[in-house]
């Protein structure tokens, strides 16, 4: 019997083969504290550390009202409150 012979689990490289492009990542103002933030996110990543953790869990919680409680928690980004001060 003829031993099986292991296949490479490095495929080679297509001549001519090209990654798919990436989705381009557009950053927009944060509007807690005017640095870059991803678009569609609410908060940039350093405000968000500044979130309380209660708050944070809140939003987590996929429980009834989720929905209603990130648009609470975008009105109050939205007017202008601190991101530490935010609790829902
Ligand atoms: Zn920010």
């Amino acid at each position: 019997m003829a031993k099986r012979r292991q296949r490479s689990l490095i495929r080679p490289v297509r001549p001519g083969f090209e990654p798919p492009p990436q989705a381009e990542v557009r950053f927009v103002p944060c509007p807690a504290c005017g640095g870059p933030m991803r678009q569609g996110a609410t908060l940039c990543g350093r405000c968000w550390t500044l979130v309380p953790a209660a708050t944070v869990q809140v939003l987590h919680a996929r429980t009834d009202g989720w929905g209603g409680r990130w648009e609470r928690f975008r009105q109050a980004v939205g007017a202008g409150k601190k991101p530490e001060e935010i609790r829902l």
